[in-house]
Protein backbone atom coordinates (compact mmCIF):
# COMPACT_ATOMS: atom_id res chain seq x y z
CA UNK A 1 0.00 0.00 0.00
CA UNK A 2 1.08 3.43 -0.49
CA UNK A 3 0.77 6.76 2.07
CA UNK A 4 -1.79 6.15 4.87
CA UNK A 5 -2.98 9.61 5.77
CA UNK A 6 -4.75 10.90 8.28
CA UNK A 7 -6.89 14.18 8.67
CA UNK A 8 -7.96 15.00 12.36
CA UNK A 9 -10.15 18.12 12.71
CA UNK A 10 -13.32 18.81 14.40
CA UNK A 11 -16.52 19.11 12.23
CA UNK A 12 -15.76 22.10 9.96
CA UNK A 13 -11.91 22.18 9.79
CA UNK A 14 -11.72 21.42 5.94
CA UNK A 15 -11.03 17.46 6.28
CA UNK A 16 -13.79 16.30 3.27
CA UNK A 17 -12.41 19.88 0.98
CA UNK A 18 -8.87 19.28 1.56
CA UNK A 19 -9.17 15.21 1.12
CA UNK A 20 -10.48 15.46 -2.08
CA UNK A 21 -7.81 17.96 -3.42
CA UNK A 22 -5.29 15.46 -2.09
CA UNK A 23 -7.24 12.72 -4.34
CA UNK A 24 -6.54 15.14 -7.15
CA UNK A 25 -3.23 15.78 -6.35
CA UNK A 26 -1.55 12.80 -5.32
CA UNK A 27 -4.04 9.94 -7.11
CA UNK A 28 -4.72 9.05 -3.33
CA UNK A 29 -8.17 7.22 -2.24
CA UNK A 30 -10.25 9.05 0.16
CA UNK A 31 -11.89 6.99 2.85
CA UNK A 32 -14.68 9.57 4.61
CA UNK A 33 -16.20 7.31 7.40
CA UNK A 34 -18.74 9.83 7.53
CA UNK A 35 -19.65 9.33 3.96
CA UNK A 36 -19.40 5.43 4.20
CA UNK A 37 -21.77 5.12 7.52
CA UNK A 38 -24.13 8.01 5.44
CA UNK A 39 -24.74 5.35 2.38
CA UNK A 40 -25.16 2.65 5.30
CA UNK A 41 -28.32 5.09 6.57
CA UNK A 42 -29.54 5.62 3.05
CA UNK A 43 -29.57 1.45 2.65
CA UNK A 44 -31.70 0.94 5.47
CA UNK A 45 -28.82 -1.96 6.59
CA UNK A 46 -29.01 -3.16 10.10
CA UNK A 47 -25.88 -0.95 10.95
CA UNK A 48 -26.92 1.71 9.26
CA UNK A 49 -30.26 1.57 11.37
CA UNK A 50 -27.99 1.73 14.15
CA UNK A 51 -26.20 4.70 13.46
CA UNK A 52 -28.68 7.00 12.53
CA UNK A 53 -30.12 8.37 15.52
CA UNK A 54 -26.72 8.68 17.15
CA UNK A 55 -25.66 10.63 13.63
CA UNK A 56 -28.46 12.86 13.85
CA UNK A 57 -27.55 13.85 17.77
CA UNK A 58 -24.07 14.74 16.51
CA UNK A 59 -22.47 11.83 18.73
CA UNK A 60 -20.19 9.10 17.73
CA UNK A 61 -21.50 5.64 15.84
CA UNK A 62 -19.92 2.28 18.44
CA UNK A 63 -16.33 1.69 17.18
CA UNK A 64 -17.55 -1.99 16.37
CA UNK A 65 -20.10 -0.52 13.41
CA UNK A 66 -17.46 2.02 12.23
CA UNK A 67 -14.17 -0.79 11.98
CA UNK A 68 -17.02 -2.99 10.25
CA UNK A 69 -17.15 -0.35 7.54
CA UNK A 70 -13.60 0.19 7.49
CA UNK A 71 -12.54 -2.72 7.23
CA UNK A 72 -14.80 -3.33 4.24
CA UNK A 73 -13.11 -0.74 2.41
CA UNK A 74 -9.56 -1.64 3.26
CA UNK A 75 -10.28 -5.08 1.56
CA UNK A 76 -11.11 -3.34 -1.89
CA UNK A 77 -7.91 -3.28 -4.27
CA UNK A 78 -7.99 0.46 -4.98
CA UNK A 79 -6.53 1.37 -1.28
CA UNK A 80 -3.14 0.29 -2.54
CA UNK A 81 -2.47 3.73 -4.27
CA UNK A 82 -2.27 4.94 -0.48
CA UNK A 83 -5.04 6.22 1.67
CA UNK A 84 -6.36 9.74 3.14
CA UNK A 85 -8.75 8.81 6.22
CA UNK A 86 -11.02 11.62 6.85
CA UNK A 87 -13.25 11.67 9.84
CA UNK A 88 -11.27 8.45 11.04
CA UNK A 89 -10.41 7.49 13.49
CA UNK A 90 -12.17 9.02 15.69
CA UNK A 91 -11.61 7.10 19.52
CA UNK A 92 -7.88 5.76 20.60
CA UNK A 93 -10.20 2.42 20.36
CA UNK A 94 -10.93 3.13 16.46
CA UNK A 95 -6.74 4.49 16.28
CA UNK A 96 -5.55 1.25 18.06
CA UNK A 97 -7.48 -1.05 15.82
CA UNK A 98 -6.12 1.10 12.82
CA UNK A 99 -2.45 0.19 13.87
CA UNK A 100 -3.49 -3.45 14.31
CA UNK A 101 -5.28 -3.47 10.89
CA UNK A 102 -2.29 -1.83 9.30
CA UNK A 103 0.56 -4.02 11.09
CA UNK A 104 -1.00 -7.65 9.11
CA UNK A 105 -0.68 -5.71 5.96
CA UNK A 106 2.84 -4.52 6.84
CA UNK A 107 2.35 -1.08 7.08
CA UNK A 108 2.07 1.78 9.65
CA UNK A 109 0.17 5.31 9.99
CA UNK A 110 2.76 7.61 7.57
CA UNK A 111 1.39 11.16 9.04
CA UNK A 112 -1.78 11.93 10.58
CA UNK A 113 -1.83 15.45 10.01
CA UNK A 114 -4.07 17.64 12.40
CA UNK A 115 -6.52 20.99 10.91
CA UNK A 116 -5.98 23.62 13.49
CA UNK A 117 -8.62 25.83 13.53
CA UNK A 118 -10.61 27.91 16.08
CA UNK A 119 -14.17 26.19 17.32
CA UNK A 120 -15.90 29.36 16.99
CA UNK A 121 -15.73 29.41 13.34
CA UNK A 122 -16.57 26.34 12.82
CA UNK A 123 -20.66 26.88 13.67
CA UNK A 124 -20.70 28.90 10.24
CA UNK A 125 -18.68 26.55 8.19
CA UNK A 126 -20.69 24.02 9.15
CA UNK A 127 -23.95 25.68 9.00
CA UNK A 128 -23.27 26.66 5.12
CA UNK A 129 -22.14 23.69 3.97
CA UNK A 130 -24.04 21.87 1.00
CA UNK A 131 -22.97 19.40 -1.34
CA UNK A 132 -23.54 18.53 -5.00
CA UNK A 133 -24.48 15.18 -5.83
CA UNK A 134 -21.11 14.36 -7.72
CA UNK A 135 -19.70 14.74 -3.97
CA UNK A 136 -18.47 18.08 -4.34
CA UNK A 137 -18.21 20.26 -1.48
CA UNK A 138 -19.25 24.25 -1.66
CA UNK A 139 -20.09 26.95 1.18
CA UNK A 140 -23.18 29.89 1.24
CA UNK A 141 -20.18 32.28 1.76
CA UNK A 142 -16.85 30.80 1.51
CA UNK A 143 -16.77 27.82 -1.45
CA UNK A 144 -19.54 29.34 -3.67
CA UNK A 145 -19.42 27.93 -7.60
CA UNK A 146 -18.67 30.06 -10.73
CA UNK A 147 -22.45 30.01 -11.36
CA UNK A 148 -24.79 29.56 -8.55
CA UNK A 149 -26.54 27.13 -8.29
CA UNK A 150 -24.30 24.96 -10.89
CA UNK A 151 -21.60 22.87 -9.95
CA UNK A 152 -18.16 23.56 -10.86
CA UNK A 153 -17.24 19.98 -11.19
CA UNK A 154 -19.98 18.14 -13.08
CA UNK A 155 -22.47 20.70 -14.43
CA UNK A 156 -24.87 19.50 -12.07
CA UNK A 157 -27.60 21.34 -10.22
CA UNK A 158 -28.37 18.33 -7.19
CA UNK A 159 -27.08 19.79 -4.23
CA UNK A 160 -28.08 18.73 -0.75
CA UNK A 161 -27.43 19.65 2.96
CA UNK A 162 -26.85 17.41 5.51
CA UNK A 163 -29.71 17.15 8.46
CA UNK A 164 -26.46 17.25 11.13
CA UNK A 165 -25.56 20.56 9.88
CA UNK A 166 -27.52 22.84 12.44
CA UNK A 167 -26.02 24.94 14.82
CA UNK A 168 -27.51 22.92 17.70
CA UNK A 169 -26.20 18.82 16.51
CA UNK A 170 -22.84 21.33 15.38
CA UNK A 171 -22.24 21.97 19.21
CA UNK A 172 -22.67 18.44 20.41
CA UNK A 173 -20.25 17.11 17.56
CA UNK A 174 -17.48 20.02 18.70
CA UNK A 175 -18.12 18.56 22.47
CA UNK A 176 -17.81 14.62 20.96
CA UNK A 177 -14.43 15.71 19.16
CA UNK A 178 -12.68 17.59 22.14
CA UNK A 179 -14.20 14.99 24.69
CA UNK A 180 -13.06 11.24 22.72
CA UNK A 181 -10.76 13.04 19.69
CA UNK A 182 -8.54 15.54 20.74
CA UNK A 183 -6.61 12.78 22.69
CA UNK A 184 -5.40 11.61 19.19
CA UNK A 185 -3.17 14.48 18.49
CA UNK A 186 -0.85 13.20 21.37
CA UNK A 187 -1.45 9.61 20.62
CA UNK A 188 0.13 10.61 17.03
CA UNK A 189 2.22 13.17 18.40
CA UNK A 190 4.08 10.08 20.40
CA UNK A 191 4.34 7.80 17.59
CA UNK A 192 6.24 10.79 15.74
CA UNK A 193 4.30 11.09 12.74
CA UNK A 194 1.64 14.46 14.13
CA UNK A 195 1.97 17.37 11.54
CA UNK A 196 -0.06 20.35 12.11
CA UNK A 197 -2.02 22.47 9.69
CA UNK A 198 -2.88 26.22 10.70
CA UNK A 199 -6.42 25.77 8.56
CA UNK A 200 -8.10 28.82 9.44
CA UNK A 201 -6.62 30.57 5.84
CA UNK A 202 -7.86 30.09 2.74
CA UNK A 203 -8.97 26.94 1.00
CA UNK A 204 -5.69 26.88 -1.40
CA UNK A 205 -3.56 28.31 1.13
CA UNK A 206 -3.97 25.35 3.24
CA UNK A 207 -3.95 22.39 0.00
CA UNK A 208 -0.51 24.05 -0.58
CA UNK A 209 0.51 23.23 3.00
CA UNK A 210 -0.84 19.75 2.93
CA UNK A 211 0.92 19.48 -0.28
CA UNK A 212 4.21 20.20 0.88
CA UNK A 213 3.39 17.75 3.61
CA UNK A 214 2.36 14.81 1.90
CA UNK A 215 5.20 15.51 -1.30
CA UNK A 216 7.68 15.09 1.89
CA UNK A 217 6.85 12.04 3.37
CA UNK A 218 5.91 10.05 0.11
CA UNK A 219 9.45 10.91 -0.83
P1 LIG B 1 -15.06 18.69 7.46
O1 LIG B 1 -15.00 17.56 6.46
O2 LIG B 1 -13.80 18.81 8.28
O3 LIG B 1 -16.29 18.66 8.33
P2 LIG B 1 -15.53 20.40 5.10
O4 LIG B 1 -14.33 20.15 4.24
O5 LIG B 1 -16.80 19.77 4.70
O6 LIG B 1 -15.16 20.07 6.64
O7 LIG B 1 -15.72 21.98 5.21
C1 LIG B 1 -16.83 22.52 5.95
C2 LIG B 1 -17.41 23.71 5.17
O8 LIG B 1 -16.46 24.80 5.21
C3 LIG B 1 -17.66 23.43 3.70
O9 LIG B 1 -18.82 24.14 3.31
C4 LIG B 1 -16.40 23.97 3.00
O10 LIG B 1 -16.71 24.45 1.68
C5 LIG B 1 -16.00 25.12 3.91
N1 LIG B 1 -14.54 25.26 4.05
C6 LIG B 1 -13.58 24.27 4.00
N2 LIG B 1 -12.35 24.79 4.21
C7 LIG B 1 -12.52 26.13 4.42
C8 LIG B 1 -11.62 27.23 4.68
N3 LIG B 1 -10.29 27.03 4.79
N4 LIG B 1 -12.16 28.45 4.82
C9 LIG B 1 -13.50 28.65 4.73
N5 LIG B 1 -14.39 27.68 4.48
C10 LIG B 1 -13.92 26.43 4.32
P1 LIG C 1 -17.69 16.05 9.92
O1 LIG C 1 -16.64 15.89 8.85
O2 LIG C 1 -18.52 17.27 9.70
O3 LIG C 1 -17.13 15.97 11.30
P2 LIG C 1 -18.49 13.34 9.27
O4 LIG C 1 -19.14 13.22 7.94
O5 LIG C 1 -17.07 12.92 9.39
O6 LIG C 1 -18.70 14.84 9.77
O7 LIG C 1 -19.31 12.53 10.36
C1 LIG C 1 -20.70 12.69 10.50
C2 LIG C 1 -21.19 11.83 11.67
O8 LIG C 1 -20.93 10.44 11.38
C3 LIG C 1 -20.47 12.08 12.99
O9 LIG C 1 -21.06 13.14 13.73
C4 LIG C 1 -20.63 10.73 13.69
O10 LIG C 1 -21.94 10.57 14.21
C5 LIG C 1 -20.48 9.75 12.54
N1 LIG C 1 -19.09 9.30 12.31
C6 LIG C 1 -18.31 9.54 11.22
N2 LIG C 1 -17.11 8.97 11.35
C7 LIG C 1 -17.11 8.34 12.55
C8 LIG C 1 -16.15 7.58 13.28
N3 LIG C 1 -14.92 7.35 12.79
N4 LIG C 1 -16.52 7.09 14.50
C9 LIG C 1 -17.75 7.32 15.01
N5 LIG C 1 -18.70 8.03 14.40
C10 LIG C 1 -18.39 8.54 13.16
ZN1 LIG D 1 -21.09 18.22 -9.06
Amino acid sequence: MGVVLILLGPPGAGKGTQARMLEEDFGLIQLSTGDMLRAAVASGSEAGRQAKSVMAAGGLVSDEIVLAILQDRMAEPDVKRGIILDGFPRTEGQAAALDRLLATKGQRVTAAISLEVDDEAMVGRVSGRYTCACGEGYHDEFKRPAVLGVCDKCGGTDFKRRADDNAETVRERLKAYHAQTAPLIAYYEGKEVLERVDAMGDIAAIRDDLGAIVSGVSA
